[in-house]
């Protein structure tokens, strides 16, 4: 590989692509190939302007021409493109070594694939997609010869910690492993009393106490929803069976995750919670890089403190647990019905407390085939929506 390599960033108007931008900001040997974004123009004219990448995608499609001609004023080489398709495109485009797969939602999993399927190095934000596509997902990275570096913090750590740091990891290799275990903060409703939960507003529900992230991830955090979607992403990313998986609640978010070995030796991977750091960790994989985080001071810390989750609290995580043993289709469904409920309550349209009813009941009622294409994936999650949507339009309302 040469010195200087060329990425695309999917999403990178988004919390993650803000931080990946500022990690190649300090580390000039990226080139940036391709920036994308659904519909903040603004956002993506400036990263335009300063990283004078080759392209740039707008895949909402509007507002398209005004930057287009903003580009133009500001003497930028970047070609816009839109549309969903030109996402695909850039992230299996030639010039390409780094696709970092950083949009929310099952509205990344087209591009993540299409990163994966052309061999790319490809650095592993956007959970959905492969909670959506586990085994697809993880085949295409194996016949492509992709490698995937998980940047979820959580997973980013276990791959840290694993005995050859890689992702698609075979069972034999797995025999010194006896468990893995994901830790997650317990997010702003911890230790709120739960009759108060049914109450909470969206900007309480996306004041992370220890992280800093975009709103369908914070809300996640807050139902511990993420820590279910989580734990589908261990199991397809390290092929681990789901009863090897455990969560436990740390809500210092020092250490990211761990992994248990037959000896009783536990490797943990720590850092301060700051997505720099696995992105830095994804970015130079296997060689080191600066990420522009503050060193951790452990004696500054205080205690740092594990509990086992209360499920009665969070049932989004139980239900994610749950999906992740069901397998088939579950997982989508899960996935599905978790995005329109999230949104709904954004929107005021769903309480807190109902999130993790509306993603039982669709789980139960869509039977979904063995994911075996991208088109039985995309039927199971859309025919989810549509119940979702239904039901909080009749039970809601
Ligand atoms: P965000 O909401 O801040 O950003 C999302 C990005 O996706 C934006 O660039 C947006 O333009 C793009 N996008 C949104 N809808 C789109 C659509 N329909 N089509 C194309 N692009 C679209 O989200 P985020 O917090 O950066 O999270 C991104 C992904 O990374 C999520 O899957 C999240 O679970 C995962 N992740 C985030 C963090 C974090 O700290 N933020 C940590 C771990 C994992
Ligand atoms: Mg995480």
């Amino acid at each position: 590989m040469s010195d200087s390599q060329s990425i695309t960033i999917l999403g990178s108007t988004g919390s993650v692509g803000q931080s990946t931008l500022a990690v190649i900001e300090a580390n000039p040997q990226y080139r940036v190939f391709a920036l994308t974004a659904h519909s903040n123009t603004q956002l993506l004219l400036e990263q335009c302007v300063h990283y004078q990448p080759d392209y740039a995608v707008l895949s909402s499609g509007e507002g398209a021409s005004e930057l287009a001609e903003q580009l133009r004023q500001a003497e930028c080489r970047t070609e816009l493109l839109t549309g969903a398709d030109a996402l695909e495109e850039v992230a299996r485009a030639e010039e390409v070594d780094i696709v970092m797969a950083a949009i929310v939602g099952a509205a990344g999993l087209a591009s993540s694939l299409a990163a994966v399927q052309a061999g790319k190095k490809v650095l592993l934000a956007n959970k959905e997609a492969l909670v959506m596509s586990g085994e697809l997902f993880m085949a295409a990275a194996q016949h492509s010869k992709a490698t995937i570096i998980p940047i979820d913090s959580e997973h980013n750590a276990i791959f840290q910690c694993l005995p050859e740091s890689r992702t698609g990891v075979a069972q034999d290799q797995l025999r010194q492993v006896e468990k893995i275990v994901l830790t997650g903060s317990g997010g702003p409703f911890l230790n709120t009393p739960t009759q108060h939960l049914a109450s909470v507003t969206p900007e309480q529900a996306c004041r992370h106490p220890k992280w800093s992230m975009g709103r369908k991830i914070s809300v996640d955090s807050a139902t511990m929803m993420n820590k279910g979607l989580e734990y589908i992403e261990a199991c397809f990313l390290f092929s681990v069976a789901p009863g090897r998986v455990e969560v436990l609640i740390h809500p210092q978010s020092i250490v990211h995750s761990m992994v248990h070995y037959v000896d009783g030796s536990v490797l943990a991977q720590m850092a301060n919670p700051d997505m720099r750091v696995p992105i830095a960790h994804g970015l130079a994989w296997p060689s080191r890089i600066g990420s522009g985080v503050n060193f951790l001071d452990l004696a500054a810390e205080g205690p740092l403190e594990f509990t086992h989750p209360d499920m009665d609290r969070f049932p989004c995580l139980a239900l994610g647990m749950a999906a992740a043993s069901a397998g088939g289709g579950a997982p989508i469904a899960l996935n599905a019905a978790n995005e329109v409920a999230v949104q709904a309550f954004l929107d005021g349209r769903l309480e807190f407390i109902r999130i993790a009813d509306l993603i039982g009941e669709v789980v139960e009622k869509i039977p979904c085939e063995a994911p075996s294409s991208l088109a039985i994936i995309q039927d199971c999650d859309l025919r989810a929506r549509i119940l979702a949507k239904e039901l909080i339009i009749k039970q809601f309302h």
